[in-house]
């Protein structure tokens, strides 16, 4: 167990995690800030994870009484108290916060979110595109599937083995069947 489970910048409030800070305290990658490109002295937050969850439990039951049943909605309220705690009651009233840097962290995030999201959408299309079957004489993907009865159709106005009969897909760029 590291001593601490969460370390912030205090400049921007970047959260990073003891586990592997307390580790290699020295390492480049905690040179600099990720968030706000500073170089902090990263911060332990006071408590551990349980102890923040705890308080906004009680905070909870304080406002609503005892008889909160930890509903779904209740979560996601609590979900929301634990983050206050961490972000305004803690991280945002060390004296070094500076509102202007967590401006930068925000639009970092949001940036590598869109890179993310943009990324997948591409990897997911282009396995979709592997997956998807192509007409092999021209490589166009606008084909269709002939249907039994279509087939069966063919098949006896030109004989059975004739090769819509035996075909499965037609290509609707270059016309090839098979
Ligand atoms: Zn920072
Ligand atoms: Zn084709």
């Amino acid at each position: 167990m590291p001593k601490h489970e969460t370390y912030y910048c205090p400049y921007c409030g970047e959260t990073i995690r003891g586990f592997e800070y307390e580790k290699f305290p020295n390492s480049s990658s905690f040179k600099f800030c990720h968030g706000c490109g500073s170089e902090p002295n990263f911060q332990p937050l006071k408590h551990d994870n349980l102890w923040y969850q705890d308080k906004a439990e009680e905070e909870y039951k304080e406002k609503y009484g005892e008889n909160c049943n930890f509903s779904f909605m209740e979560k996601v309220e609590i979900e929301l108290k634990i983050e206050d705690l961490i972000r305004d009651k803690e991280i945002e009233s060390n004296p070094l916060f500076n509102p202007e840097k967590k401006e930068i962290r925000i639009k970092k995030a949001n940036e590598l979110r869109t890179e993310l999201y943009y990324e997948e959408k591409a990897k997911r299309e282009k396995r979709a595109n592997e997956n998807s079957p192509k007409c092999p004489t021209c490589g166009s993907t606008n084909i269709t599937k002939l249907t039994a009865t279509n087939r069966l159709v063919h098949g006896a106005a030109f004989g059975l083995f004739s090769k819509t009969a035996r075909s499965q897909w037609k290509c609707k760029n270059c016309g090839n069947k098979w």
